[in-house]
């Protein structure tokens, strides 16, 4: 274990890891970017290379040094080894207080940078090629496309790994792969101009996790075709009783997706109170709490 501190720094100071002596290289780079923290860096030199071992022989030795350093206060922790980021993130910051930086994100980062031909290669240790982290980092950046364009088999697996084989059996089946583009925009007050309106994603464009893109759709029409019905196709009045009938509902559509896109992901601490929230939760309260969203028809979609 080598400890670097500089002076005049009065806070708890920073962890960073690695199985050898490589991140220092790390050290180097935040001891000139951030003169006054204090560093204490760990490299198992004793049990180096990694690359090599088990993934639960990685992940063993990651807890070890991620308890040792957060036993001595460190304000946050950086996994400055390729192999235990792409392979023991997930654990150590599982198990840390504290933030917890990897290597990883950054080179995916400095890597889309860098490429012209969106061809990047990776050198890397068997654990962290076959852990496919930088695939799935470096996909996870793919910048905003409008439309569909081709996706790959192998980034869909990359999302996968560790699964159940009869879900992996799914993953097979298809022959091609699309990328489909979703928006996320914040909800509007205003879809109806005159004789002009919006509807359905052109109105309220919503992530995937409440699966409601198309039935909002649908509501949009039908409660259109009402409000014209009650204003004697009165078109201005129509449109008006039509957006005041939907903005508020479909608004709830585009935030609480948004919700549920957090917490289907979570991680850490946030994942476990999820878990613990929802655990033993009856199935009567899961529907009661969708009633809002199955319980629209008809006969009751149009405010006044
Ligand atoms: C993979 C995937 C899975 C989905 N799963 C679900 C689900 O399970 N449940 C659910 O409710 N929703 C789901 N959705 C969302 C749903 O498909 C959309 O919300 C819904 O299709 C929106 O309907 P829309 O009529 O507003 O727009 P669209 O269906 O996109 O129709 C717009 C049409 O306008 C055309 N167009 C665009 N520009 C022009 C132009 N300039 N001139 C002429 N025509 C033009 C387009 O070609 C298109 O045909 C899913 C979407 C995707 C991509």
């Amino acid at each position: 274990m080598i400890s670097a501190s500089v002076p005049n720094n009065t806070g708890n100071p920073i962890g960073v890891f690695d199985s050898g002596v490589g991140g220092l290289t790390v050290v180097h780079a935040l001891m000139e970017r951030l003169p006054c923290e204090k560093i204490i860096y760990f490299g198992d030199t004793a049990r180096v290379p990694y690359g090599v071992k088990s993934t639960e022989t990685i992940i063993g030795y990651a807890r070890q040094i991620a308890g040792f350093l957060l036993a001595r206060d460190v304000k946050m922790l950086i996994v400055a080894c390729n192999t235990m980021s792409a392979v023991a993130y997930e654990e150590i910051r599982r198990l840390s207080a504290v933030p917890v930086l990897d290597v990883i994100e950054a080179g995916a980062d400095m890597a889309l940078v860098a490429t012209k031909t969106k061809r990047v290669g990776v050198i890397g240790t068997p654990a962290t090629i076959n852990s496919e982290a930088y695939t799935r980092a470096i996909h996870s950046r793919d910048k905003e496309e409008w439309g569909v364009t081709d996706g790959s088999k192998e980034e869909v697996e990359s999302y996968f790994q560790g699964i159940c084989p009869q879900a992996r059996q799914l993953i097979e089946l298809p022959k091609t792969w699309k990328r489909w583009a979703t928006a996320d925009r914040e909800p509007i007050a205003r879809w109806s101009f005159g004789r002009a309106t919006l509807l359905g994603d052109a109105a309220h464009p919503t992530t995937q996790y409440m699966a409601q893109g198309a039935c909002m759709a649908l509501e949009d029409a039908v409660t259109l075709g009402e409000a014209l019905r009650v204003n004697g196709n009165d078109w201005v009045k129509a449109l008006d009783l039509y957006q005041r009938s939907r903005i508020t509902r479909t608004g709830r559509i585009v935030l609480s997706g948004r919700e549920m896109g957090r917490l289907y992901h979570a991680k850490g601490v946030e994942r476990q109170i999820r878990n613990s929230l929802w655990k033993g939760r009856t199935q009567e309260r899961f529907y009661d709490a969708m009633e809002w969203l199955y319980g629209w028809n008809v006969t009751n979609c149009l405010t006044d």
